[in-house]
């Protein structure tokens, strides 16, 4: 793979015609255009298609029919939001080199046309903007780590990666029951939502039979901590399952025999996760008789430690940037904030700018998300470009 330094880059291709550039299928400017848009139609739709299924999927429910109308009308505004961004690249560019720059330049052949092309995020609803905002943040903070790693200023471990899950993991909890003390609670999407904090009080109680009253929920503590754990438990191991089984449902058997007790992996992440969080929690609300927000802290940071069966990047900076979008929220709340900024879309035009340049010239150090991403959406004319950009590198080596 090639990294695409600034010298590189310019003195690779900041002669290139945009033909041999950006749109390496056809010569004419007008006729990109025109099939890049087209796959972008294809590429999005087909994407959303997927985010809206699993969607629907997770909340479990039926829809009645007016609900699939207006999920049908969210889709196809999300959809319009990913053609748009997939196929002004091309045509931004086309626009740029023949308006302002008459060469390509490292910052404004992919960084400066994709942050503008982030504005299209408006076609979200406002919520929806909050959810792919903490999506990009984390994928940057992604790129950055892994960016310092190949640079050798440091090193990943999953033991390193687990304490960092703890610590976020903490913090998070943390501010997650002290937000719900709020009007207004901020959407946050996380694998459980801690209950609120008990307001009951009640004497210490030993042993492990029933509940505290201080508890926050009801019944017995051991089946509260069970169910929880079995049941993340269980949607651990089903998304691993679909995983592996989906891309060979084709050859049943093949893919029953490719099942490995690792992918267990996933279900004991999740599983250990809400089970040592609630076990804690009970535990202190039992010892001391009543509840508070601060278990929290002690709870999340053991309940992290469950990371360590299934370590990944992405998911180890998530609670880190979702603390964030709490303090952020709680800034609008507050009023430190002006409301009417809009700090959210141009933060996403950042992250935006930034991650589809690592894609083009990081491609190493990129986020796998990003990258399928990009495939997808444009139903794989990225990864055209991408590959006529490479032999162009290659060749002023
Ligand atoms: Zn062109
Ligand atoms: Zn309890």
């Amino acid at each position: 793979m090639v990294e695409a330094s600034k010298f590189w880059f310019e003195k690779a291709c900041s002669h290139a015609p945009c033909n041999t550039l950006i749109h390496p299928w056809t010569s004419t400017c007008k006729d990109a255009t025109a099939t890049m848009l087209l796959s972008c139609i294809k590429g999005s739709y087909k994407f959303y298609a997927m985010v809206y299924l699993i969607q629907i999927l997770m909340k479990g429910k039926k829809l009645g029919k007016e609900e699939m109308i207006e999920q049908f009308k969210l889709y196809l505004k999300s959809g319009i939001f990913g053609l748009t961004v997939g196929s002004s690249f091309v045509t931004l560019n086309c626009i740029f080199r023949a308006l302002f720059f008459s060469r390509f330049n490292y910052y404004t052949t992919v960084l400066l046309p994709c942050t503008v092309s982030g504005l299209a995020v408006y076609f979200e609803p406002p919520y929806r903007r909050v959810m792919v905002v903490n999506l990009f943040v984390n994928l940057v903070f992604e790129y950055w780590v892994r960016t310092l790693e190949m640079k050798g200023w440091l090193r990943r471990t999953p033991g390193k990666e687990t304490l960092i899950f703890m610590l976020g993991s903490a913090v998070f909890f943390y501010l997650m029951r002290k937000d719900r003390e709020n009007r207004k609670r901020t959407p946050l999407f996380w694998f459980f939502t801690p209950p609120r904090v008990s307001k009951e009080v009640g004497e210490p109680i030993k042993g492990i039979s029933g509940r505290s009253p201080a508890c926050p929920h009801k019944g017995n503590c051991s089946n509260y901590i069970l169910r929880g754990t079995i049941q993340l438990f269980g949607v651990g191991c089903a998304m691993t399952m679909l995983r592996t089984i989906i891309p060979r449902i084709l050859t049943p058997t093949k893919a029953l025999k490719s099942l490995r007790l690792s992918h267990l992996k996933l279900g004991l992440f999740f599983g250990g996760y809400i089970g040592i969080y609630r076990l804690v929690v009970c535990l202190l609300c039992r010892a001391y008789g009543k509840d508070n927000a601060l278990y929290a802290i002690p709870a999340g940071f053991l309940a992290g430690a469950a990371f360590r069966a299934s370590p990944s990047l992405p998911i180890s900076l998530a609670p880190l940037t979702s603390t964030l979008q709490i303090l952020g929220s709680w800034g609008y709340q507050k009023g430190m904030i002006p409301e009417q900024w809009p700090l959210v879309e141009l933060l996403y035009c950042v992250c935006q700018g930034l991650l589809f340049h690592a894609r083009v010239m990081h491609e190493d150090v990129c986020p796998r998300y990003i990258i399928n991403l990009m495939t997808t959406v444009t139903s794989t004319k990225a990864d055209q470009i991408q590959a006529a950009f490479i032999q162009r590198m290659l060749r002023s080596l």
